[in-house]
């Protein structure tokens, strides 16, 4: 029994990589340190070269290493969220790989965090679906 459509949950997608953007950064400056300050020194160039710098080289690369560091942990993750089908509480289920580990397949079992109905949240149709309940 299909109930609703999942959506793609970007802001937590995007939070996931507050963590790592933040190690970058600091990483990005403990360079900059050992490399005595040719960091901030390019940083400090006359405009346009200052901006180029920071727009065209030292954000990307920060970028790229948060992005790095992100896939490190935490692999093809997808972060889906929708509504509960008995309460309509927003409900928001993790798909991906943790430390290599599988959370297992495209389909997550989730709780509803409010009333505790289980719906079953499928990462390739996108859908929420009611678990068939074999009852005794
Ligand atoms: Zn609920």
């Amino acid at each position: 029994m299909v109930y609703s459509d999942l959506s793609v949950d970007y802001f937590k997608m995007f939070l996931l990589n507050v963590p790592a953007a933040l190690i970058a950064l600091t990483l990005f400056f403990f360079l900059d340190d050992l490399t005595g300050f040719e960091i901030t020194y390019l940083l400090e160039l006359p405009e346009p070269f200052s901006f180029i710098f920071t727009w065209f080289a030292a954000l990307p690369f920060i970028l790229w290493l948060a992005l790095s560091i992100t896939n490190f942990f935490v692999k093809d993750f997808l972060i889906l969220r929708g509504p509960c089908p008995n309460c309509g509480t927003e409900n928001v289920s993790f798909f991906g790989t943790i430390l290599s580990i599988s959370n297992g397949g495209s389909a997550n079992t989730v709780k509803c965090s409010n009333c505790g109905t289980e719906m079953v949240y499928d990462s390739n149709t996108r859908l929420i679906t009611l678990p068939e309940r074999s009852k005794a």
